[in-house]
């Protein structure tokens, strides 16, 4: 049987993998890229589940096929829940994965690790026929000392989930998926597309 296919409306070539991986074959992603659109989609809100809406309301709007965006956000409590809905952008504009975890090390310079806790929030938006669904997921852990590990993205060399030793950028894609925000919130959406399960 041929895949469904549904776009996914994003430029971060780390979420289709972990999406994909996580959604199987039945499904094929399509990005808003390989349908003509090279720019960027607008997140222009205050909140993690404001942004995810806007993505996907953009790509709904502009192809009217089935599509869903991913928004996250890293929550650190000592920072008050910083970076938060702009863990994209913390050490400034344009975008700078390494520096913002240089900043959010040096944030935190001193803390203990106890003391470091934090989580990784991810909301899927869902556009089917114009309506609307939300799926989140979080993973709880903590920033580690130093960055460790070359897997994943973005904050993953400084993140250990709880109850793990290792950061999330020594997971493989299946370990990081398996315990990750995204796959939760993965779950949820592939609990929605197949209620027969
Ligand atoms: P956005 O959802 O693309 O806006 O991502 C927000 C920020 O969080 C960016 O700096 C991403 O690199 C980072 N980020 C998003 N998802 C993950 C993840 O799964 N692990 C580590 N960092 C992530």
């Amino acid at each position: 049987m041929k895949p469904t296919k549904i776009v996914f409306a994003t430029a971060n070539h780390n979420k289709v993998i972990e999406i994909a991986g996580k959604l199987g074959e039945g499904y094929q992603i399509v990005t808003p890229a390989e349908l003509g659109w090279e720019d960027d989609i607008p997140e222009t809100h205050e909140t993690i589940p404001e942004n995810a809406v806007e993505k996907a309301q953009f790509v709904w709007d502009k192809f009217h096929k089935t599509c869903f965006a991913d928004d996250t956000g890293l929550e650190v409590d000592f920072l008050n829940g910083a970076p938060g809905v702009y863990s994209a952008r913390y050490a400034g504009l344009p975008k700078n994965p390494a520096q913002n975890v240089v900043k959010l090390l040096k944030e935190l310079q001193g803390v203990p690790f106890e003391e470091r806790t934090a989580r990784f929030r991810c909301v899927i938006a869902l556009i089917e026929d114009g309506e609307l669904h939300t799926f989140e997921g979080i993973c709880e852990g903590n920033i580690s000392l130093e960055p460790m590990g070359e897997l994943g993205f973005g904050y993953d060399p400084v993140f250990i989930p709880k109850g793990m030793e290792k950061t999330m950028a020594m997971l493989t894609l299946e370990e990081k998926n398996a315990i990750s925000h995204r796959g939760h919130a993965v779950e949820k959406l592939i609990a929605h597309l197949k209620p027969e399960g």
